[in-house]
Protein backbone atom coordinates (compact mmCIF):
# COMPACT_ATOMS: atom_id res chain seq x y z
CA UNK A 1 0.00 0.00 0.00
CA UNK A 2 1.28 3.78 -1.01
CA UNK A 3 1.32 5.66 2.26
CA UNK A 4 -0.16 9.14 2.01
CA UNK A 5 2.31 12.52 3.04
CA UNK A 6 0.58 12.29 6.04
CA UNK A 7 0.36 8.83 6.89
CA UNK A 8 4.18 8.70 6.20
CA UNK A 9 4.88 11.15 8.61
CA UNK A 10 2.74 10.11 10.87
CA UNK A 11 4.13 6.58 10.93
CA UNK A 12 8.00 7.75 11.06
CA UNK A 13 6.90 9.95 14.32
CA UNK A 14 5.51 6.65 15.70
CA UNK A 15 9.08 5.05 15.01
CA UNK A 16 10.85 7.07 16.09
CA UNK A 17 8.87 7.41 19.26
CA UNK A 18 8.83 4.06 19.76
CA UNK A 19 12.64 3.74 19.23
CA UNK A 20 13.81 6.66 21.11
CA UNK A 21 11.21 6.26 24.10
CA UNK A 22 9.75 2.52 24.62
CA UNK A 23 12.67 0.27 23.66
CA UNK A 24 15.60 1.31 25.89
CA UNK A 25 15.40 -1.30 28.91
CA UNK A 26 12.84 -3.81 27.27
CA UNK A 27 15.13 -6.54 27.88
CA UNK A 28 15.60 -5.87 31.30
CA UNK A 29 12.24 -4.74 32.04
CA UNK A 30 10.73 -8.36 30.38
CA UNK A 31 13.43 -10.16 32.40
CA UNK A 32 11.81 -8.57 35.59
CA UNK A 33 8.20 -8.78 34.01
CA UNK A 34 8.40 -5.10 34.75
CA UNK A 35 5.37 -3.24 34.27
CA UNK A 36 6.36 0.60 34.14
CA UNK A 37 3.58 2.74 34.58
CA UNK A 38 5.60 5.94 33.25
CA UNK A 39 6.39 4.45 29.98
CA UNK A 40 2.56 4.02 29.98
CA UNK A 41 1.63 7.72 30.82
CA UNK A 42 4.07 8.80 28.38
CA UNK A 43 2.65 6.63 25.88
CA UNK A 44 -0.42 7.94 26.61
CA UNK A 45 0.45 11.35 25.84
CA UNK A 46 2.17 10.70 22.42
CA UNK A 47 -2.05 9.36 21.84
CA UNK A 48 -1.28 5.87 21.65
CA UNK A 49 -4.19 5.03 24.40
CA UNK A 50 -6.90 6.61 22.05
CA UNK A 51 -6.16 6.23 18.55
CA UNK A 52 -9.74 5.67 16.70
CA UNK A 53 -11.39 7.24 19.27
CA UNK A 54 -12.92 10.77 18.18
CA UNK A 55 -10.86 14.44 18.93
CA UNK A 56 -14.10 15.46 20.70
CA UNK A 57 -12.70 13.10 23.76
CA UNK A 58 -9.09 13.76 23.21
CA UNK A 59 -8.56 10.51 20.79
CA UNK A 60 -6.96 11.17 17.69
CA UNK A 61 -9.98 10.28 15.34
CA UNK A 62 -7.94 8.22 13.25
CA UNK A 63 -9.89 5.19 10.80
CA UNK A 64 -8.98 0.93 11.50
CA UNK A 65 -5.89 1.34 8.76
CA UNK A 66 -4.59 4.52 9.84
CA UNK A 67 -4.70 2.77 13.50
CA UNK A 68 -3.30 -0.68 12.01
CA UNK A 69 -0.18 1.29 10.35
CA UNK A 70 0.50 3.21 13.59
CA UNK A 71 0.25 -0.60 15.31
CA UNK A 72 2.70 -1.90 13.10
CA UNK A 73 4.75 1.15 13.45
CA UNK A 74 4.82 0.43 17.25
CA UNK A 75 5.86 -3.28 16.25
CA UNK A 76 8.71 -2.30 13.87
CA UNK A 77 10.01 0.57 16.29
CA UNK A 78 9.19 -0.87 19.85
CA UNK A 79 10.55 -3.65 21.52
CA UNK A 80 8.60 -3.89 24.16
CA UNK A 81 6.07 -6.35 23.04
CA UNK A 82 4.32 -5.94 26.60
CA UNK A 83 3.94 -2.83 26.68
CA UNK A 84 1.81 -2.23 23.48
CA UNK A 85 0.07 -5.39 24.11
CA UNK A 86 -1.22 -3.29 27.24
CA UNK A 87 -2.12 -0.45 25.26
CA UNK A 88 -3.66 -2.26 22.58
CA UNK A 89 -5.72 -4.71 24.82
CA UNK A 90 -6.85 -1.82 27.19
CA UNK A 91 -7.42 0.59 23.58
CA UNK A 92 -9.34 -2.24 21.77
CA UNK A 93 -11.10 -4.65 24.17
CA UNK A 94 -12.14 -1.86 26.27
CA UNK A 95 -11.59 1.79 25.24
CA UNK A 96 -13.22 1.17 21.91
CA UNK A 97 -16.67 -0.68 23.22
CA UNK A 98 -17.34 1.67 25.89
CA UNK A 99 -16.99 4.56 23.17
CA UNK A 100 -18.80 2.61 20.90
CA UNK A 101 -21.61 1.47 23.26
CA UNK A 102 -21.39 3.03 26.58
CA UNK A 103 -23.80 5.60 27.38
CA UNK A 104 -23.54 9.24 27.85
CA UNK A 105 -22.91 8.98 31.85
CA UNK A 106 -19.88 6.76 30.75
CA UNK A 107 -18.72 8.77 28.51
CA UNK A 108 -19.01 11.78 30.61
CA UNK A 109 -17.30 10.04 33.49
CA UNK A 110 -14.60 7.45 32.06
CA UNK A 111 -14.16 8.58 28.33
CA UNK A 112 -11.79 11.00 28.40
CA UNK A 113 -9.47 9.62 31.03
CA UNK A 114 -9.47 6.24 29.09
CA UNK A 115 -8.41 7.67 26.35
CA UNK A 116 -5.74 10.04 27.51
CA UNK A 117 -4.26 6.70 29.32
CA UNK A 118 -5.01 8.25 33.13
CA UNK A 119 -7.32 5.73 33.32
CA UNK A 120 -6.54 1.86 32.60
CA UNK A 121 -9.23 -0.48 31.98
CA UNK A 122 -9.42 -4.20 31.11
CA UNK A 123 -11.56 -6.28 29.63
CA UNK A 124 -12.78 -9.36 31.93
CA UNK A 125 -14.59 -12.46 30.02
CA UNK A 126 -12.46 -15.21 30.28
CA UNK A 127 -13.20 -17.72 32.97
CA UNK A 128 -11.41 -21.18 34.63
CA UNK A 129 -14.98 -22.82 32.86
CA UNK A 130 -15.01 -20.42 29.75
CA UNK A 131 -12.26 -19.93 27.36
CA UNK A 132 -12.81 -20.67 23.42
CA UNK A 133 -16.46 -21.37 24.78
CA UNK A 134 -16.60 -17.93 25.91
CA UNK A 135 -20.56 -17.87 25.52
CA UNK A 136 -20.68 -20.59 28.33
CA UNK A 137 -19.31 -17.92 30.98
CA UNK A 138 -21.02 -18.48 34.37
CA UNK A 139 -20.47 -15.51 36.32
CA UNK A 140 -24.02 -14.18 37.09
CA UNK A 141 -25.41 -10.61 37.40
CA UNK A 142 -28.44 -10.96 39.51
CA UNK A 143 -30.92 -8.27 39.59
CA UNK A 144 -31.66 -6.91 42.85
CA UNK A 145 -33.77 -3.76 43.11
CA UNK A 146 -31.90 -0.57 41.33
CA UNK A 147 -28.62 -2.69 41.84
CA UNK A 148 -27.26 -6.13 40.18
CA UNK A 149 -24.75 -8.33 42.52
CA UNK A 150 -22.45 -10.08 40.30
CA UNK A 151 -20.43 -13.38 41.16
CA UNK A 152 -17.95 -15.12 39.36
CA UNK A 153 -14.23 -15.66 38.34
CA UNK A 154 -12.07 -13.91 35.62
CA UNK A 155 -8.52 -15.26 34.94
CA UNK A 156 -6.09 -14.30 31.98
CA UNK A 157 -7.37 -10.72 32.68
CA UNK A 158 -5.00 -8.54 30.86
CA UNK A 159 -3.71 -5.01 33.08
CA UNK A 160 -6.11 -6.23 35.48
CA UNK A 161 -2.93 -5.63 38.22
CA UNK A 162 -2.90 -2.39 37.61
CA UNK A 163 -6.43 -1.44 35.99
CA UNK A 164 -8.84 1.36 37.57
CA UNK A 165 -11.73 0.34 35.34
CA UNK A 166 -12.94 -3.53 34.38
CA UNK A 167 -15.05 -4.24 31.46
CA UNK A 168 -16.88 -7.19 33.12
CA UNK A 169 -19.19 -9.45 30.68
CA UNK A 170 -21.53 -11.66 32.85
CA UNK A 171 -24.87 -13.25 32.33
CA UNK A 172 -28.50 -12.31 33.12
CA UNK A 173 -30.47 -15.03 31.85
CA UNK A 174 -27.80 -18.00 31.75
CA UNK A 175 -31.06 -20.05 29.73
CA UNK A 176 -30.26 -17.78 27.38
CA UNK A 177 -26.67 -18.62 26.59
CA UNK A 178 -25.12 -15.61 24.60
CA UNK A 179 -28.35 -13.83 24.31
CA UNK A 180 -28.44 -13.28 28.31
CA UNK A 181 -24.70 -12.09 28.59
CA UNK A 182 -24.41 -8.77 29.64
CA UNK A 183 -20.91 -6.06 30.11
CA UNK A 184 -21.03 -3.99 33.49
CA UNK A 185 -18.53 -1.14 34.09
CA UNK A 186 -16.98 -1.96 37.49
CA UNK A 187 -14.39 0.39 39.13
CA UNK A 188 -11.55 -1.34 41.01
CA UNK A 189 -12.77 0.19 44.27
CA UNK A 190 -15.99 -1.57 44.34
CA UNK A 191 -16.70 -3.73 47.38
CA UNK A 192 -16.50 -7.36 46.42
CA UNK A 193 -14.30 -6.87 42.73
CA UNK A 194 -10.46 -8.57 43.83
CA UNK A 195 -7.83 -9.04 41.77
CA UNK A 196 -5.02 -11.36 42.12
CA UNK A 197 -1.86 -10.77 39.81
CA UNK A 198 -0.66 -13.84 38.20
CA UNK A 199 3.18 -14.07 36.93
CA UNK A 200 5.33 -16.38 35.19
CA UNK A 201 4.12 -15.76 31.14
CA UNK A 202 6.46 -16.73 28.41
CA UNK A 203 6.36 -13.63 26.54
CA UNK A 204 4.77 -10.01 26.37
CA UNK A 205 6.33 -10.50 30.05
CA UNK A 206 5.86 -6.64 30.60
CA UNK A 207 2.14 -6.97 30.36
CA UNK A 208 0.63 -7.05 33.58
CA UNK A 209 -2.28 -9.70 34.23
CA UNK A 210 -4.38 -11.84 37.12
CA UNK A 211 -7.58 -13.23 38.05
CA UNK A 212 -10.33 -11.31 39.12
CA UNK A 213 -12.77 -12.23 42.00
CA UNK A 214 -16.66 -11.16 42.27
CA UNK A 215 -17.77 -11.92 45.19
CA UNK A 216 -21.30 -10.53 45.95
CA UNK A 217 -20.21 -7.63 44.10
CA UNK A 218 -22.91 -4.54 43.28
CA UNK A 219 -22.51 -1.96 40.77
CA UNK A 220 -25.74 0.39 40.30
CA UNK A 221 -28.10 0.03 37.25
CA UNK A 222 -26.51 2.72 35.36
CA UNK A 223 -22.77 0.04 35.28
CA UNK A 224 -24.42 -2.12 32.43
CA UNK A 225 -23.18 -0.83 29.26
CA UNK A 226 -26.06 -1.24 26.62
CA UNK A 227 -29.45 -3.45 27.30
CA UNK A 228 -29.50 -6.45 29.04
CA UNK A 229 -28.62 -9.74 26.25
CA UNK A 230 -26.07 -6.74 24.08
CA UNK A 231 -22.79 -8.56 25.72
CA UNK A 232 -22.32 -11.29 23.09
CA UNK A 233 -22.70 -8.49 20.30
CA UNK A 234 -20.19 -6.10 22.08
CA UNK A 235 -17.58 -8.45 22.59
CA UNK A 236 -17.71 -9.92 19.14
CA UNK A 237 -16.94 -6.43 17.65
CA UNK A 238 -14.62 -5.43 20.17
CA UNK A 239 -12.92 -8.78 18.89
CA UNK A 240 -13.24 -7.57 14.85
CA UNK A 241 -10.70 -4.56 16.64
CA UNK A 242 -8.43 -6.25 18.71
CA UNK A 243 -8.06 -9.50 15.73
CA UNK A 244 -7.10 -6.43 13.35
CA UNK A 245 -5.61 -4.02 15.09
CA UNK A 246 -3.56 -5.48 17.43
CA UNK A 247 -2.31 -8.06 15.68
CA UNK A 248 -0.44 -5.24 13.50
CA UNK A 249 1.72 -4.82 16.26
CA UNK A 250 3.31 -8.41 15.34
CA UNK A 251 3.45 -7.34 11.46
CA UNK A 252 5.83 -4.36 12.54
CA UNK A 253 7.75 -7.08 14.79
CA UNK A 254 8.27 -9.26 12.01
CA UNK A 255 9.51 -6.37 9.86
CA UNK A 256 12.58 -5.26 13.07
CA UNK A 257 13.32 -9.20 12.85
CA UNK A 258 13.76 -9.54 8.94
CA UNK A 259 15.92 -6.75 9.10
CA UNK A 260 17.92 -7.98 12.18
CA UNK A 261 18.21 -11.30 9.95
CA UNK A 262 19.17 -9.61 7.41
CA UNK A 263 21.79 -7.55 8.82
CA UNK A 264 23.37 -10.79 10.49
CA UNK A 265 23.37 -12.55 7.64
CA UNK A 266 25.36 -10.45 5.78
CA UNK A 267 27.57 -9.86 8.49
CA UNK A 268 27.93 -13.30 9.71
CA UNK A 269 31.27 -15.30 7.94
CA UNK A 270 31.65 -19.05 8.37
CA UNK A 271 33.54 -20.97 6.18
CA UNK A 272 34.94 -18.36 4.42
CA UNK A 273 31.46 -16.43 3.40
CA UNK A 274 28.22 -14.53 4.91
CA UNK A 275 26.40 -17.39 5.99
CA UNK A 276 23.76 -15.48 4.10
CA UNK A 277 25.78 -17.27 0.89
CA UNK A 278 24.32 -20.14 1.60
CA UNK A 279 21.13 -21.24 0.44
CA UNK A 280 19.15 -22.88 3.27
CA UNK A 281 20.15 -19.63 5.26
CA UNK A 282 18.90 -17.38 2.77
CA UNK A 283 15.64 -19.21 1.54
CA UNK A 284 14.37 -18.90 5.32
CA UNK A 285 15.19 -15.12 5.42
CA UNK A 286 13.16 -15.50 1.80
CA UNK A 287 10.15 -17.37 3.61
CA UNK A 288 10.43 -14.81 6.41
CA UNK A 289 9.60 -12.05 4.34
CA UNK A 290 6.75 -13.62 2.06
CA UNK A 291 4.82 -14.34 5.61
CA UNK A 292 5.49 -10.50 6.20
CA UNK A 293 4.04 -9.34 3.16
CA UNK A 294 1.56 -11.52 3.19
CA UNK A 295 0.03 -11.18 6.62
CA UNK A 296 0.69 -7.38 5.75
CA UNK A 297 -1.59 -8.00 2.39
CA UNK A 298 -4.27 -9.80 4.96
CA UNK A 299 -4.26 -7.34 7.57
CA UNK A 300 -4.75 -4.39 5.66
CA UNK A 301 -7.64 -6.06 3.24
CA UNK A 302 -9.39 -6.54 6.38
CA UNK A 303 -8.54 -3.23 7.43
CA UNK A 304 -9.79 -1.97 4.64
CA UNK A 305 -13.12 -3.83 4.43
CA UNK A 306 -13.80 -2.57 7.82
CA UNK A 307 -13.15 0.86 7.41
CA UNK A 308 -15.59 0.49 4.09
CA UNK A 309 -18.11 -0.70 6.92
CA UNK A 310 -18.34 -3.89 5.16
CA UNK A 311 -18.57 -7.49 6.77
CA UNK A 312 -15.09 -8.58 7.37
CA UNK A 313 -15.17 -11.12 10.05
CA UNK A 314 -13.89 -14.01 7.23
CA UNK A 315 -11.34 -11.80 6.71
CA UNK A 316 -10.18 -10.45 9.74
CA UNK A 317 -9.94 -14.21 11.11
CA UNK A 318 -7.90 -15.20 8.48
CA UNK A 319 -5.67 -11.83 8.94
CA UNK A 320 -5.74 -13.30 13.03
CA UNK A 321 -4.71 -16.89 12.05
CA UNK A 322 -1.96 -15.88 9.69
CA UNK A 323 -0.17 -13.21 11.40
CA UNK A 324 -0.09 -15.15 14.46
CA UNK A 325 1.08 -18.48 13.10
CA UNK A 326 3.64 -16.60 10.95
CA UNK A 327 5.19 -14.51 13.92
CA UNK A 328 5.52 -17.45 15.48
CA UNK A 329 7.31 -19.38 12.48
CA UNK A 330 9.50 -16.40 11.88
CA UNK A 331 10.55 -15.85 15.64
CA UNK A 332 12.04 -19.82 14.88
CA UNK A 333 13.29 -18.76 11.95
CA UNK A 334 15.27 -16.08 12.99
CA UNK A 335 16.66 -17.74 16.30
CA UNK A 336 17.58 -20.82 14.01
CA UNK A 337 19.88 -17.91 11.98
CA UNK A 338 21.28 -16.50 14.55
CA UNK A 339 22.27 -19.64 16.18
CA UNK A 340 23.87 -19.61 19.38
CA UNK A 341 22.93 -15.97 20.57
CA UNK A 342 19.54 -16.89 18.85
CA UNK A 343 18.76 -18.20 22.42
CA UNK A 344 20.28 -16.10 24.48
CA UNK A 345 17.64 -13.74 26.12
CA UNK A 346 20.06 -10.64 26.23
CA UNK A 347 20.23 -10.81 22.59
CA UNK A 348 16.26 -9.84 22.00
CA UNK A 349 16.51 -12.70 18.74
CA UNK A 350 13.97 -14.41 20.80
CA UNK A 351 11.58 -11.78 21.71
CA UNK A 352 9.55 -12.63 18.75
CA UNK A 353 8.96 -16.34 19.07
CA UNK A 354 8.36 -15.76 22.63
CA UNK A 355 5.95 -12.66 22.26
CA UNK A 356 4.56 -14.60 19.51
CA UNK A 357 3.12 -17.92 21.62
CA UNK A 358 0.45 -16.04 23.43
CA UNK A 359 -0.76 -14.63 20.30
CA UNK A 360 -2.02 -18.06 18.81
CA UNK A 361 -4.01 -17.66 21.84
CA UNK A 362 -5.66 -14.50 23.06
CA UNK A 363 -8.40 -12.97 20.99
CA UNK A 364 -9.19 -16.69 19.98
CA UNK A 365 -7.16 -19.63 19.75
CA UNK A 366 -6.07 -20.33 16.07
CA UNK A 367 -8.14 -23.57 16.15
CA UNK A 368 -11.45 -21.06 17.10
CA UNK A 369 -10.15 -18.45 13.76
CA UNK A 370 -9.96 -21.59 11.48
CA UNK A 371 -13.53 -22.84 13.25
CA UNK A 372 -14.86 -19.15 12.16
CA UNK A 373 -13.12 -19.34 8.08
CA UNK A 374 -14.38 -23.06 7.86
CA UNK A 375 -18.35 -21.86 9.40
CA UNK A 376 -17.77 -19.01 6.52
CA UNK A 377 -16.89 -21.51 4.21
CA UNK A 378 -19.99 -23.19 4.68
CA UNK A 379 -18.55 -26.61 6.23
CA UNK A 380 -20.34 -26.20 10.07
C1 LIG B 1 -1.50 -13.29 26.90
C2 LIG B 1 -2.97 -13.50 27.08
C3 LIG B 1 -3.76 -12.42 27.42
C4 LIG B 1 -5.12 -12.59 27.65
N1 LIG B 1 -5.87 -11.51 28.02
C5 LIG B 1 -7.20 -11.68 28.26
C6 LIG B 1 -8.00 -10.56 28.68
O1 LIG B 1 -7.52 -9.42 28.78
N2 LIG B 1 -9.32 -10.78 28.96
C7 LIG B 1 -9.88 -12.00 28.84
O2 LIG B 1 -11.06 -12.11 29.11
N3 LIG B 1 -9.15 -13.08 28.46
C8 LIG B 1 -7.82 -12.94 28.17
N4 LIG B 1 -7.06 -14.04 27.78
C9 LIG B 1 -7.66 -15.35 27.74
C10 LIG B 1 -7.87 -15.89 26.34
O3 LIG B 1 -8.94 -15.21 25.72
C11 LIG B 1 -8.09 -17.41 26.45
O4 LIG B 1 -6.87 -17.97 26.92
C12 LIG B 1 -8.46 -18.03 25.10
O5 LIG B 1 -9.74 -17.62 24.70
C13 LIG B 1 -8.42 -19.56 25.16
O6 LIG B 1 -9.12 -20.05 26.25
P1 LIG B 1 -8.43 -21.13 27.24
O7 LIG B 1 -7.10 -20.59 27.64
O8 LIG B 1 -9.40 -21.47 28.29
O9 LIG B 1 -8.15 -22.40 26.32
P2 LIG B 1 -9.23 -23.53 25.93
O10 LIG B 1 -10.46 -22.89 25.43
O11 LIG B 1 -9.32 -24.51 27.04
O12 LIG B 1 -8.50 -24.21 24.70
C14 LIG B 1 -7.46 -25.18 24.86
C15 LIG B 1 -7.16 -25.75 23.48
O13 LIG B 1 -8.34 -26.41 22.95
C16 LIG B 1 -8.67 -25.85 21.70
N5 LIG B 1 -10.13 -25.83 21.53
C17 LIG B 1 -11.08 -25.47 22.42
N6 LIG B 1 -12.30 -25.56 21.88
C18 LIG B 1 -12.12 -25.97 20.60
C19 LIG B 1 -12.99 -26.23 19.50
N7 LIG B 1 -14.33 -26.08 19.60
N8 LIG B 1 -12.45 -26.64 18.32
C20 LIG B 1 -11.11 -26.78 18.20
N9 LIG B 1 -10.23 -26.54 19.19
C21 LIG B 1 -10.73 -26.14 20.37
C22 LIG B 1 -8.12 -24.43 21.74
O14 LIG B 1 -7.97 -23.91 20.43
C23 LIG B 1 -6.80 -24.65 22.46
O15 LIG B 1 -5.83 -25.13 21.57
C24 LIG B 1 -5.70 -13.88 27.51
C25 LIG B 1 -4.90 -14.96 27.16
C26 LIG B 1 -3.56 -14.79 26.93
C27 LIG B 1 -2.70 -15.96 26.54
Amino acid sequence: MELSPAQHERVSAVLNFARSRLSPGARARDAAELFDRKLWDEAAEFGLTGLPIPEAWGGSGLDVVDTMLVIEALGKGCEDGGLVFSLCAHTFASVVPIWRSGSSHHHERYLRDLVSGKLICANATTEPEAGSDVYGLKSIARRDGAEYVLDGTKCFITNAPVADLFLVYATTAPERRLFGITPFLVPRDTPGLRVAPEHGKTGLRTSPWGTVYLEECRVPESARVGPEGSGAALFGESMVWERGCLFAYYVGAMERSLDQCIEHARSRRQFGHPIGHFQSVANRIVDMKLRLETSRLLLYHAGELQRQGKRCDLAVAMSKLWISESALQSGLDAIQIFGGPGVVSDTGVDALLRDALPGRIFSGTSEMQRAIVARMLGLA
